[in-house]
């Protein structure tokens, strides 16, 4: 409950900024450093303008190159912990495509991100709360590519490649009827899972990192508990989701299918801002029908759900205008 306390007092959509450090490539082709961060606040950064004019954004945090993954999961903690108090969660990763966005989700074996951790953290605290209330976990693991919905933890291609559509349940939930839903019992489980749909990510594609980068890749974890005295049940989601790179592209670049992709991506982007400023702002209108996306997650996304979006930059002088476009994104869902 103190978690929620802490959350509330916050308000239930929090944004935080992350920046990778600056790789050896970027080192070697001469690009530097354009973003600063304050040694003392940690939710402030500033960008240094092509006119040595600076930019100031503030986030709920922010995380420097040097933050590791224990750092930043530390203050993701509390958002986890709603979930397992009932709470429905969206735990979104933003930004250019080589920004960190699955670093800081996934992570890699050595680094593990925001997904593995959450779920740890699920299983070691449901097994510490009272004997009272029964835990069960499930994980399903779904793609988003061109406004079409693909199973990644179907049993084969063909699985697959069936149609997925959203429906509204009786009780106004948002449903995937056919979506597999794999029982989770422990932490290696939840791994293997997770490795197996992401393989499943390339499928059909020539180049798999160029087709991760255009599809948003959602985790959803079930939480089911039962309260063994009063026989109460309850359920739960929460989304974990590695968004499409949202870079833009030039119509001038690009055409056919990749042009095609675009479109689908910045528009589901744009709804996903929209939706977030919309529940910031209190609107009384949502627009969630307007994209797969939104519509998908519509259950778990306001009202008292808890939101946490990571903005992921690049620090070099070379992605400045991308950046600026991402941090400016982060400002209107705030
Ligand atoms: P995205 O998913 O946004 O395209 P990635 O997560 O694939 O970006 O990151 C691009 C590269 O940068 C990867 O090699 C990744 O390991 C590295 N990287 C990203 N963020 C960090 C970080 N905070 N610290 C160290 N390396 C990072
Ligand atoms: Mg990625």
């Amino acid at each position: 409950r103190l978690y929620n306390e802490l959350i509330e007092l916050r308000g239930n959509i929090r944004v935080f900024c992350r920046c990778r450090p600056l790789n050896s490539d970027e080192i070697s082709k001469g690009y530097s450093n354009v973003v600063e961060f304050d040694s003392l606040l940690e939710t402030e950064l500033q960008i240094i303008c092509n006119d040595s004019s600076r930019k100031q954004f503030k986030f709920d945090q922010v995380f420097g190159p040097s933050a590791n993954q224990e750092a930043v999961f530390a203050e993701t903690l509390p958002v986890v912990m709603s979930a397992l108090d009932g709470y429905n969660v969206c735990i979104f990763a933003y930004g250019q495509t080589g920004t960190g966005k699955t670093f800081t989700m996934e992570g890699t074996p050595e680094n593990r991100g925001v997904n593995y951790r959450a779920l740890e953290v699920l299983f070691s605290s449901s097994a510490k709360r009272s004997s009272n209330v029964a835990y069960g976990f499930s994980v399903s693991m779904l793609e988003v590519y061109n406004e079409r919905i693909r199973d990644l933890l179907a049993e084969n291609n063909d699985q697959m490649a069936k149609k997925l559509e959203i429906k509204q349940s009786s009780d106004g939930t948002h449903e995937v009827p056919g979506l597999v839903e794999s029982d989770v019992h422990t932490i290696d489980e939840v791994w293997e899972i997770l490795r197996t749909g992401g393989k499943n990510r390339s499928v059909g594609s020539t180049s798999a990192n160029e087709l991760s980068s255009r599809s948003h890749c959602l985790v959803r974890v079930t939480i089911k508990s039962k309260n063994l005295v009063s026989g109460q049940r309850n359920r739960s989601h929460m989304w974990l989701v590695d968004l499409a790179g949202s870079e833009r592209v030039s119509k001038i670049d690009v055409e056919g299918e990749r042009l095609r992709e675009s479109q689908f991506i910045n528009k589901s982007l744009s709804a996903l801002g929209d939706v977030i400023s919309a529940l910031a702002s209190k609107n009384p209108h949502i627009p969630y029908r307007n994209s797969k996306l939104t519509h998908l997650l519509q259950s778990s996304l306001g009202g008292d759900c808890k939101t946490l979006m990571f903005v992921q930059i690049s620090p070099s002088s070379a992605d400045l205008g991308e950046t600026t476009c991402s941090l400016n994104f982060a400002t209107r869902v705030r």
